[in-house]
């Protein structure tokens, strides 16, 4: 089972789907990887 991540560029807001741990940078910063979320229900 493969992990999904995406990162979004706050500057130009590129996506970029990627899955396994990587780094990527976009308008020469480091984008920040976002686990995607599940359509589950919270559970508190
Ligand atoms: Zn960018």
């Amino acid at each position: 089972m493969k992990k999904t991540n995406y990162f979004v560029c706050p500057s130009c807001t590129n996506i970029v789907l990627t899955t396994g741990d990587v780094t990527l940078s976009c308008c020469s910063r480091n984008l920040e990887a976002l686990e995607a979320k599940k359509a589950t229900t919270e559970e508190n």
